[in-house]
């Protein structure tokens, strides 16, 4: 008889793998590939922002003593384009035809659109009573100084710090490592996708879909197999878990006569956190730590039970890991009751729709036939988490939703 210790609940469960993130370290990726990644340095500026006295508008720059002493026409001594070294204005009568990021004309302090002018003749006529000292003219050091910090360390890197990193000439990034992952099939009644299955078979699916959940967070995942006999459970193990920084195996986990996983791991001196959750799908979860240092998620072999874990424990120990705060769980009422069938934590495949005279977006259950119902998953969105205790949930009620599909163009 296996020893299984207590069944934990999904928040201690939840606990427990938080507090055994890890430091994957860091590594240089080139700036167009550092989207996404955590910075692990800061960006400073290495000039002023702007770093010349930088013109913002098309049009004329012009001493403002002259104005202000009353002049409106200036004679049009030359133009300050952008990209072109500093010019100077010759004479306060004259101005210079500037553009929008030319640097300002040395003795020119206001600029002056054009379309408040007229030209006609080489001389420019002011057309406005309200040019401002100054005007549409961007300081050098208005907005930062050099060394000012631009972003912080430990910044989840997006457009904006990409912009930047790239305007102060960071061509490379240092940023915390992603995890290397093996992810494992197990089962001889397993094939492959590109095999024909004889009717006692099914093909591997749950490979993919944890490799999908994966690469939304661009990590490129290694897949494996592993046949339902102890020693190739064991050796494939023991050999990748001295190569990898984690394991996500699925099946084999249970308490049927072919589960080898649990046995295999604790073979391999894996030492054991935790086995089973109170949850459904998903009761019989495992997990662990190698003396080697890899992390071990051994998830239920049933579709709906691997997904819902990765979603809920693997992707957030990874983002921990990497060194970010946990997530606030996004929540989402219940469109109608609903009735569950168990005590324990309820993992209900839902999808988001919007409610009738709103456009508060709301969870309608798209259960399907149980939890090995591998086609309701393309019907949903994403698991509703129904908390254990409970078997009756109402309308409207707020539950954390678990989205494996993010809309396309999503922002938030
Ligand atoms: P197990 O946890 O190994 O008892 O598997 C539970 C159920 O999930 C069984 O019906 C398996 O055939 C199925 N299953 C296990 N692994 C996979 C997989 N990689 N892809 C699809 N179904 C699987
Ligand atoms: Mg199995």
């Amino acid at each position: 008889m296996t020893t299984s210790g207590p069944m934990i609940s999904v928040d201690e469960a939840t606990q427990i793998i938080l507090d055994h993130s890890r430091d994957f370290g860091t590594e240089s990726v080139p700036l167009s590939a550092s989207t996404g990644r955590v910075l692990q340095h800061e960006i400073l500026a290495d000039r002023d922002f702007p770093p010349f006295d930088r013109v913002s508008m098309d049009g004329i720059a012009i001493a403002y003593q002259a104005y202000a002493a009353g002049r409106r026409s200036y004679a049009i001594s030359g133009l300050q384009a952008a990209g072109a070294p500093q010019q100077k204005l010759p004479k306060p009568e004259a101005c210079l035809e500037v553009m929008t990021g030319a640097i300002l004309p040395e003795a020119a302090d206001t600029v002056i659109p054009y379309e408040q002018i007229s030209i006609a003749e080489g001389q420019a006529t002011v057309r406005t009573e309200s040019v401002k000292l100054g005007q549409n003219a961007h300081r050098q050091g208005f907005d930062r100084k050099r060394g000012d910090v631009l972003v912080p360390a430990n910044t989840l890197i997006s457009p904006a710090e990409i912009g930047l990193a790239a305007t102060v000439g960071l061509w490379q990034l240092r940023v915390a490592r992603l995890p290397k992952i093996a992810i494992f099939s197990t089962g001889d009644e397993l094939v492959g996708v590109e095999d024909e299955p004889a009717p006692h078979q099914i093909r591997a699916s749950n490979i993919y879909t944890i490799a999908s959940v994966l690469s939304q967070q661009g990590i490129a995942a290694d897949c494996f197999h592993l046949p339902d006999e102890e020693s190739a459970v064991r050796d494939a193990l023991a050999r990748c878990l001295e190569h990898y920084d984690a394991l996500i195996i699925s099946g084999g986990v249970s308490k049927g006569k072919r589960d080898f996983v649990p046995a295999a791991l604790a073979q391999l001196d894996v030492h054991k956190y935790f086995y089973r959750v109170a949850q459904r799908p998903g009761k019989p979860f495992w997990f662990g730590q190698a003396p080697q240092g890899a992390t071990v998620f051994a998830l239920p072999g049933n579709p709906l039970a691997a997904l819902a874990c990765t979603l809920r424990y693997t992707i957030p120990w990874i983002r921990q890991s990497l060194g970010q705060p946990p997530l606030p769980a996004a929540h989402v009422p219940l469109s109608r009751d609903f009735q569950s069938k168990s005590h324990s934590t309820y993992f209900l495949l839902a999808y988001i729709g919007h409610c009738v005279d709103s456009d508060a977006i709301i969870a309608y259950p798209a259960e399907g036939q149980g939890s090995g119902d591998l086609a309701s998953l393309a019907k949903a969105d994403g698991f509703l988490e129904l908390p254990e205790g409970r078997e009756h949930f109402l309308q409207g009620e707020l539950f954390r939703f678990l989205r494996y599909r993010p809309p396309f163009g999503s922002t938030i």
